[in-house]
C-alpha cells in the first residue's frame, strides 16, 4: 500500500496535513490487517486506509476486492453474497462504502471539464415497489416508490458528469444542475432535453446568475432558446423573453 499521502488529520497539531517525508508519521502496529502509523507530534493514531474505499471493512481485502468487481459488473446483492459465502447485509455495507468513496472521486476527477453538448433526461425506476403499491404509512414516508435518475449526458465523450437519483421534483433537477455546474469549466453547452419544463427553468435560472448582463447573457439565452427549441413542447421565444425579464 502506497503511505506517501497518509497524513495527521488533527486539525491542532502542526504535523496535520503534512505528507511524505514532511509528516512525522511512524509505524504503530496493525489491527486486522490494518496498517496504523502515530503521529509523534500529537500522538495522534492515523490508519493507512482512512480516505480509501478500505475505510472500516474488516473483510478480507481479496475478497473485498473480488466483490466490488461483482458488483461493478452488475451483478445483484445477493448473487454477490452467494458466490463470496457471506452474508447479504454485508455486501450491502460494501455497497453503501463503494458508492460513497466513487462520489467522491467522482467529484475530484470531474472538474473544469469541457462540455460543448449536454443531454438532460430522468429514467424511471422503482425502490422496493412501485408507486401503486404503496401502503398510505410508505406514502408519508417517502422512501420507497417510483424513483428517477436524473442524469447530464456528453455525447461527445460519452461522459455522465452528473447524476442524482430522487424523486421527480424541482429539486431534484436543481441538484443534477447544480452538480453539473461544480464538474464543468463554466462554458455554457448546447443543451437537449424531453419535455419536462424542469430542466430549462432551472438551468437557465442556475446557470445564468451570473450572466445577465451583456454578451453572456445574449449568448445564454440564445442557447436556451435552442435547447428548448429542441424539446417536443415548444415555448416561443416572445414568452422565453418576457419569462427572462
Ligand atoms: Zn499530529
Amino acid at each position: 500500500m502506497d503511505l506517501v499521502t497518509c497524513h495527521c488529520r488533527n486539525t491542532r497539531c502542526a504535523q496535520c496535513g503534512k505528507m511524505g517525508n514532511a509528516s512525522a508519521l511512524q509505524p504503530h502496529g496493525s489491527d486486522r490487517g490494518e496498517v496504523r502509523l502515530r503521529c509523534t507530534a500529537c500522538g495522534d493514531a492515523v490508519s493507512t486506509r482512512t480516505g480509501t474505499a478500505y475505510a472500516g471493512i474488516r473483510t478480507d481485502l481479496t475478497q473485498y476486492a473480488l466483490g466490488a468487481k461483482l458488483l461493478a459488473e452488475g451483478l445483484g446483492v445477493r448473487a454477490t453474497a452467494r458466490i463470496l459465502e457471506i452474508d447479504k447485509d454485508t455486501v450491502n455495507q460494501w455497497l453503501r462504502s463503494l458508492g460513497t468513496h466513487g462520489v467522491e472521486i467522482m467529484a475530484y476527477h470531474f472538474r473544469h471539464l469541457h462540455l460543448t453538448e449536454c443531454q438532460l433526461d430522468e429514467l424511471w425506476t422503482f425502490v422496493k415497489k412501485k408507486e401503486g403499491h404503496l401502503t398510505p404509512l410508505e406514502h408519508m414516508l417517502d422512501i420507497y416508490g417510483d424513483t428517477w435518475v436524473w442524469i447530464a449526458f456528453a455525447p461527445i465523450t460519452k461522459v455522465v458528469p452528473a447524476w442524482v437519483a430522487g424523486k421527480r421534483t424541482w429539486q431534484e433537477s436543481v441538484r443534477l444542475i447544480q452538480r453539473l455546474q461544480s464538474s464543468t469549466d463554466g462554458y455554457i453547452p448546447f443543451f437537449t432535453s424531453d419535455e419536462l419544463p424542469h430542466y430549462w427553468k432551472c438551468t437557465v435560472r442556475l446557470w445564468c446568475r451570473h450572466a445577465r448582463a451583456g454578451r453572456a447573457a445574449h449568448e445564454a439565452l440564445t442557447k436556451f432558446r435552442r435547447m428548448i427549441y429542441s424539446t417536443r413542447w415548444c415555448i416561443n421565444g416572445a414568452s422565453m423573453d418576457a419569462w427572462w425579464k
